[in-house]
């Protein structure tokens, strides 16, 4: 059996008790940076062996770990923050893991998109997720794609490409498009921007955007 244990995005309360109790009781945790992850498991007194699995060595380090559940090996996977698979590694073993006719479970827990589409205030009856956006090459196609999605559109950005992004979707988006900014969810300095595309552009080159940042976009209304 592999399960994927979603971790706390910020505040450490939120764990949930499943996780923590499966997350001592699995024969090893395959976590992303262990160092980042130790300080969790510390936190709550977790004395499981990890080891490390991240987008450089997944590829390699697949097929013995599928082996070791064959095996009968019960193996947890984490990532350093939220849900593993989501803009995080996960989704190769969960591949790899059926065809091998592996058990996979991936628990309900944090992830940064849930909550800040929710406290957006925009649409959250249907939506659409883009994880983040092309580093470089293909990002105004995708702005200009996104432009012309009905429903609301969340993805992630780091803060030094905030006011890039911004200013890059205001001619596919408009000036008048609402959108959120959020910001350091379960944080001590969480914050939401709610506005147009422009006033939110308008405000982050003013205000440095700092820490940790999901945008949500409304849908086009011209469809
Ligand atoms: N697996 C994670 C999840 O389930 O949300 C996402 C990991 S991805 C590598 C990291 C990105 O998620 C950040 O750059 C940011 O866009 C978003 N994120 C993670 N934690 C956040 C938080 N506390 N507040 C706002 N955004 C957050």
């Amino acid at each position: 059996m592999i399960y994927l244990i979603p971790t706390p995005i910020g505040n450490l309360e939120d764990m949930t008790l499943r996780g923590i109790r499966l997350l001592k009781e699995v024969d090893l945790i395959l976590a992303e940076d262990t160092r980042t992850s130790q300080k969790l498991l510390n936190h709550y007194e977790i004395k499981t062996s990890m080891q490390s699995f991240h987008m450089h060595n997944e590829h390699k380090k697949v097929a013995q770990v599928i082996q070791e559940v064959l095996r009968g090996k019960t193996i947890a996977l984490i990532s350093d923050a939220g849900t593993p698979g989501i803009s995080d590694p996960g989704y190769l073993l969960v591949h790899e893991a059926l065809k091998e006719g592996v058990k996979v479970e991936c628990l309900p827990g944090p992830t940064a998109l849930i909550p800040a589409l929710v406290q957006s205030g925009l649409p959250s009856d249907r939506f659409v997720f883009e994880g983040f956006l092309p580093p470089k090459k293909g990002r105004q196609g995708r702005l200009k794609q996104m432009a012309e999605e009905s429903r609301t559109t969340v993805f992630y950005e780091s803060p030094h490409k905030i006011v890039k992004t911004l200013g890059q979707m205001l001619p596919y988006f408009g000036s008048e498009r609402k959108l959120a900014v959020v910001r350091e969810l379960s944080k001590k300095f969480e914050s939401n921007f709610r506005g147009s595309v422009e006033e939110a552009l308008h405000f982050f080159e003013e205000h440095t955007p700092k820490g940790e940042f999901v945008i949500v976009v409304e849908g086009t209304k011209s469809k």
